[in-house]
């Protein structure tokens, strides 16, 4: 793991801000990082639960088609486990808040998230899109509906769509699965739009949603990193802001806010 180095300075939080105010669609890019400041355990590297207990299987999309019954009665078994148990305990942290105070300021155009956990959308985020899912919904892989897990009856298995009839299947997109076309779109289009993106607590390596963050940098946005530690990203970073995303965020948006004020009056 690389070193961690002492917090961002003021100095750094004011230079992201201003180049925020000054950008003319800002995005952001949010993975795990946020998620472990809100207790949920991360998959990957040390006390991670694929560490723990395997890597699911690559190919878990196409497990799921071939016995849909027998994965949907893995699902309801596994509720109680280790992986759902913090999911349903946590709540948004004051990173994810201000992530949202920044939306509603009307200067975080878009937020693409590479976690499960509903947090943003708890925090109050409107524009979002949950590239892996969202481990509350439950969509039809025929015609792409959405659903509330609590919507859906599940006394036969696998559920029908209650749309179209096609087969439903938890949201959280399986290895193997393809990330679903609608959600695909709207990261594409805002990207396409960005001229900043906030990439905060992921190192940016998992692809697709790693590509939306660097495109805007390689055609010549400005990237701003929000991470505990240096990671694959940092060196082509403008701006670094090292710490937790639970304290860099909230100072960040705190410093946008004062920034905007000043420049309104
Ligand atoms: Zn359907």
């Amino acid at each position: 793991m690389a070193a961690s180095a002492p917090n961002a300075t003021d100095a750094e939080i004011l230079a992201a801000a201003r180049a925020i105010l000054d950008a003319s669609y800002a995005i952001a890019l949010t993975g795990a990082g946020m998620s472990v400041e809100s207790g949920i355990p991360p998959f990957r590297g040390p006390g991670g639960l694929w560490t723990k207990y395997g890597e699911p299987p690559m190919n878990g999309y196409q497990i799921f088609l071939s016995d849909p019954k027998k994965a949907w009665e893995d699902r309801i078994r596994r509720q109680n486990d280790e992986l759902w148990g913090p999911l349903k305990v946590a709540k948004p942290n004051p990173g994810h808040m201000a992530l949202a105070a920044l939306e509603a300021m009307g200067v975080l155009r878009f937020l693409i998230t590479q976690n499960v956990d509903d947090l943003h959308r708890q925090a109050g985020h409107a524009g979002l899109a949950e590239i892996h899912g969202n481990w509350k919904m439950i969509r039809c892989i025929e015609c792409g509906a959405r659903f509330r897990g609590e919507d859906i009856r599940l006394e036969v298995l696998p559920p029908q769509c209650p749309k179209c009839d096609g087969l439903l299947k938890g949201d959280t997109v399986a290895f193997g699965e393809p990330i679903p076309p609608d959600v695909l779109q709207h990261c594409v289009e805002h990207s396409a739009r960005a001229d900043l993106v906030i990439v905060a607590g992921t190192s940016a390596t998992v692809y697709p949603a790693a590509g939306f963050a660097i495109e805007v940098k390689q055609r010549g946005g400005v990237l701003i990193e929000s991470n505990l530690y240096e990671s694959e990203i940092t060196r082509i970073c403008d701006i670094s802001l090292r710490g937790p995303t639970g304290e860099v965020m909230p100072r960040l948006a705190a410093t946008v806010a004062d920034l905007r004020k000043a420049r309104l009056s």
